[in-house]
């Protein structure tokens, strides 16, 4: 049993067989899905899209929320919307939300106004956050300003997130971890130049991480360059259970049990 922490299955790119990609899913033993909601952004109709998707289909959840890359769209109007689905009985946390310094779609300070916004529109909804970083080339910029502006404004909520596709050092990962994060890996820990990330894996303990796509980017080796989906995730378990010295399926196993343990999910099947 395997658990997708991070799949983005309202797009485009799955309009023509999203019933198809999730039932190879089921086959493949991946029982359990986090639908991203950030959809096309603010102002697009789209910041329900992943409650639409938990609420067709078992085992998949929902999260709300706005991009760093579409920060600069919000408007109170939106802000008000995903107030009110975030009490959907689906949605079990608020995001993708964070900071993107390498494409730097909106203004710095733009992305760090939603996402403070966001943080206490998720405290109020009691809701763990799941957070984007990434840093421009070369830099640890925005690590840095996120886990300041985490330990500043977040921290003491005690609800926690999850750092998804973590691409970090080890020592990004070590101040995460004490700030009650989950540490989720993705599909580019198979990636031949990314041993910083293998290494990060060698060093989360066991029951502080999840596994993930990113569908449908980021599609791990043998299927790197083409679209991602929520089966290949068993790629992803198997690289860290050779780092680990675990079969995939143990990895899916713990993995599995940390995201229903941290979300306080009763299995459904
Ligand atoms: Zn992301
Ligand atoms: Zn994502």
């Amino acid at each position: 049993m395997f658990t997708d922490s991070h799949a983005h299955l309202d797009g485009k790119r799955f309009d023509g067989d999203r019933a198809e990609v999730i039932a190879r899913a089921k086959a493949a033993q991946v029982t359990t899905l986090l639908a991203i909601g950030n959809g096309d952004g603010p102002g697009t109709g789209t910041l329900d899209c992943a409650i639409k998707l938990a609420q067709q289909h078992d085992g998949v959840y929902a999260t709300v929320g706005i991009h760093p890359h579409e920060a600069a769209l919000a408007k109170q109007e939106d802000f008000d919307e995903l107030e009110r689905l975030a009490s959907d009985p689906k949605v079990i946390a608020w995001g993708e939300i964070g900071l993107d310094y390498f494409y730097d779609h909106s203004p710095r300070d733009v992305q760090q106004r939603v996402f403070l916004q966001q943080m206490e529109m998720a405290r109020s909804a009691k809701l763990p956050i799941v957070i984007h970083c990434r840093p421009s080339n070369n830099s640890e910029n925005a690590w840095d300003d996120l886990l300041h502006i985490i330990r500043e404004n977040w921290a003491s909520s005690g609800l926690g997130g999850v750092l998804h596709c973590f691409t970090g050092a080890v020592f990004h990962a070590e101040a995460a971890l004490d700030l009650g994060f989950m540490i989720s890996f993705a599909g580019n820990i198979t990636y031949h130049k990314a041993q910083n990330i293998r290494d990060a894996a060698c060093i989360v303990p066991l029951d502080r991480m999840f596994i993930e796509t990113d569908c449908p980017y980021l599609a791990p080796v043998p299927y790197r360059g083409k679209r991602n989906e929520p089966a290949y995730v068993v790629e992803t378990a198997s690289q860290i259970g050779e780092l680990r010295g675990l079969s995939p399926e143990e990895v899916g196993q713990k993995t599995s049990h940390n995201f229903f343990s941290f979300f306080r999910l009763t299995r459904s099947n």
